[in-house]
């Protein structure tokens, strides 16, 4: 297919320094949980994003000094020449597609707790660390002489990513990640010297980085500076019109500027709070201030969007991480004519839990991410069939639609049953709920790729029993009927069920599927701890219930921590005018009152409550399977060889895990994995000698 014309433009070729990317798509850095624990793996996922035609493919960031790492996150070291080796693979695989390999050298300062190295942290002031865990350290004011080493080590990790093979490094400054951040704030920055007090004073480290920098390796490399235009807390913080100073003051100092918002949840929002294109308003004009290429970012996913900001001036690079995770090959897709195809990020944020929680990088969309060389999963393609068997899928949710999707790619034939009339199983009614309309892009995409294929026919209104799946005739079956909400407490907190009478109780099927509590007061509790109470609480008091949401954990949606939304979906509850009892749990219900009981002291107290909504755990839908498996002796007369249960029916989870669950079972399809082997490949550091004589020839006994 033919290119629209209209896009030539984002295939321009830009200059960042000596090097030349090849177009204007940059994927900028991203973490992954992935780091140096898991080099090779880290090295496949970059080469898939430029197999799929990213100009740049940036690293995560890359830890300079073992003064600043932030242990427990799992990002890249280049602290030594021990480190070049497994920098050079992550390079030479971004060479292979012809993209620039950037890497994003980082001193974090006040942010590193450094729980690893023990080594003290140091910023502009004596202040405790800035650390996402709010950890029992301090960071130290560095001195002249910690700001010379500071430069030194710069300069000797640019050398470094020189010798591995990048053609981009980066002075981060950004998301009150980058050290050089700390200095430019006002609020850290309390010292009096020349690094403090105006701001030519605060940016002074910043210019004397890249100086530095560009001084090592800006002959051959081209220097990027990422820096966070509003830390959006007013003046009291680094705002737009300081950073907009900065950046005319130092416009042509670095190759490339690549600007963010600070701190990294406001940089990365979900698409509960903001739409596609939602920084356009913060970078706007700064372009303008310097003739070297600005990337931005926004969740863009929309070409049209990209050439508008590319035309209207207000970037030249369309700076992009989730879009590049949830789908890697979105500018050959774009190049080819097939944006229909464009694997659209949903903004859930599940990609930055791998990051919050030290594991591999996993994301609702791209079941494939982080999978690439553990289990040889691409995004894109899948290898071809090998037998002529023929699949029967029952359930058109997440999980049913990508083993569907995915078995229908392969080759095989492939029916895919649904009892409803609509495909998206749990998504049909969770996308209607406040904030979650982006979701539905799963269920869409899905639909999108499967509505053309001859090889796979879709049945609505099919209300599966055994009987019908015996008569049907197909080797293997699918079961990805899902799950339903429980109709009591049970849930992590309490293990029974708390008593509830006189009051009218509702699951959050219930709620989405149109009924509602009579009564005015509700008490919503909350045990499940992700998206689902929160959302309900927030749809009920737009509908004008008063409500009361109690949960054992610390705050509403406590888990969304992980997506970077806690904090946010707390102060919109509250301005709802929402009720939020932390640290309570629901001991009974009666007559219009409910009591709830401290989780650290089981004190109890009574509150008014006409209606509880339950958001507690959910049940595997199974009576399809279980009725099936009471048929056991039937199934070789009626031709069944596999029946295989998937999804949210084999165990409730997100949406992420069914859609990786239904890309497991097309993945495994047609094979026999051996129970006892490791599902997936891992990697083993090399060893370096062992020797204990070492520690006592260090410690002779007197
Ligand atoms: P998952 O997240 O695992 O994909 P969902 O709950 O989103 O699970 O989707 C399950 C889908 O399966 C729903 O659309 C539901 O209507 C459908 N389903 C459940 N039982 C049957 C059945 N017996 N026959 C056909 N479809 C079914
Ligand atoms: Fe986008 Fe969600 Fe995938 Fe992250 S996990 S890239 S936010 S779809």
């Amino acid at each position: 297919m033919a290119r629209d014309p209209r896009y030539d433009i984002l295939f321009d070729q830009v200059r960042i320094g000596p090097v030349v990317a090849k177009n204007r798509f940059f994927q900028v850095p991203h973490c992954n949980g992935m780091g140096y624990r898991d080099p090779s793996a880290l090295a496949t996922m970059r080469a898939v994003k430029a197999q799929g035609g990213w100009g740049v493919v940036c690293s995560e960031q890359a830890e300079i000094h073992p003064s600043a790492e932030i242990c427990p996150f799992i990002e890249l070291r280049v602290w030594s020449e021990q480190d070049v080796p497994m920098l050079a693979r992550v390079a030479d695989s971004i060479h292979q597609y012809d993209s620039l390999a950037g890497l994003q050298l980082c001193h974090n300062g006040m942010n590193a707790p450094n729980l690893y190295s023990r080594e003290i942290p140091m910023g502009p002031a004596d202040l405790p660390v800035f650390s996402v865990f709010n950890d029992p350290v301090q960071a130290r004011a560095m001195d002249k002489q910690d700001i010379r080493n500071l430069r030194r080590w710069h300069r000797d990790a640019a050398l470094r990513a020189k010798r591995a093979g990048y053609d981009i490094v980066y002075v981060y400054a950004g998301k009150l990640f980058g050290g050089p951040m700390f200095f430019l704030s006002r609020r850290f920055n309390q010292r009096t010297d020349e690094y403090g007090g105006c701001l030519e004073n605060r940016a002074r480290l910043l210019k004397e980085l890249i100086e530095e920098v560009k001084d090592a390796v800006g002959d051959s490399l081209g220097v990027a500076c990422r820096i966070s235009v509003d830390e959006m807390i007013g003046e009291e913080g680094f705002h737009a019109a300081e950073a907009r100073d900065v950046i005319s003051h130092l416009a042509e100092l670095p190759d490339l500027w690549d600007l963010t918002l600070s701190s990294w949840d406001n940089d990365s929002q979900t698409s509960r709070f903001v739409g596609e294109g939602y920084q356009e308003p913060y970078v706007r004009g700064v372009k303008q201030l310097t003739t070297k290429p600005v990337v931005g970012v926004g969740r863009f996913t929309s070409p049209d969007l990209m050439v508008r900001m590319v035309k209207q001036g207000v970037l030249d690079c369309i700076g992009a991480a989730r879009p590049s995770i949830a789908d890697p090959f979105i500018p050959e897709k774009i190049r080819e004519g097939r944006i229909e195809e464009i694997r659209e990020c949903i903004g859930c944020n599940i990609c930055v839990s791998g990051d919050h929680t030290s594991s591999i990088i996993r994301c609702t969309q791209n079941p494939a991410m982080g999978e690439e060389w553990r289990r040889g999963w691409h995004p894109e393609y899948i290898r071809a069939k090998e037998s002529d068997a023929r699949v029967l899928v029952v359930g058109g949710g997440p999980a049913g639609l990508e083993a569907a999707m995915m078995l229908g790619r392969r080759g095989y034939e492939v029916a895919l049953a649904e009892r409803g009339r609509e495909l998206g199983g749990r998504l049909i009614h969770e996308r209607r709920l406040p904030g979650l309309s982006a979701w539905g892009r799963v269920a869409d995409y899905r639909i999108g790729q499967i509505t053309p294929m001859t090889n796979l026919e879709t049945f609505f209104e099919s209300d599966l029993s055994a009987e019908d799946l015996l008569s049907f005739g197909f080797a293997h079956i699918v079961l990805a009927t899902g799950s339903s909400w429980r109709r009591d407490t049970v849930a992590r907190n309490m293990l029974h069920a708390a008593p509830l009478e006189g009051v009218e109780c509702f699951t959050p099927d219930d709620l989405m599927a149109g009924a509602r509590p009579k009564a005015k007061q509700v008490l919503l509790y909350d045990d499940d701890h992700y998206y689902m109470g929160g959302v309900l609480a927030e749809l009920l008091a737009q509908e004008g219930y008063e409500v009361t949401l109690v949960t054992p954990a610390a705050g509403a949606s406590a888990w969304t921590f992980n997506t970077m939304e806690q904090h946010k979906i707390q102060a919109r509850l509250l301005e709802q005018n929402i009720i939020i009892r932390a640290n309570r749990t629901l001991a009974r219900a009666q007559a219009g009152h409910a009591t709830l009981a401290c989780t650290f002291t089981g004190r109890e107290e009574t509150i008014e409550a006409g209606a509880v909504i339950l958001v507690t755990a959910r049940l595997p839908l199974l009576g399809l399977a279980k009725a099936l498996r009471t048929r056991e002796a039937d199934w070789a007369d009626a031709g069944i060889k596999s029946v295989t249960v998937i999804g949210d029916a084999l165990a409730p989870g997100t949406i992420a895990a069914a859609v990786w669950s239904g890309r497991r079972y097309a993945e495994e399809f047609d094979t026999t994995p051996d129970p006892d082997a490791l599902p997936f490949r891992r990697e083993v550091a090399a060893l370096l000698p062992f020797d204990f004589s070492a520690v006592m020839a260090h410690n002779p006994q007197r």
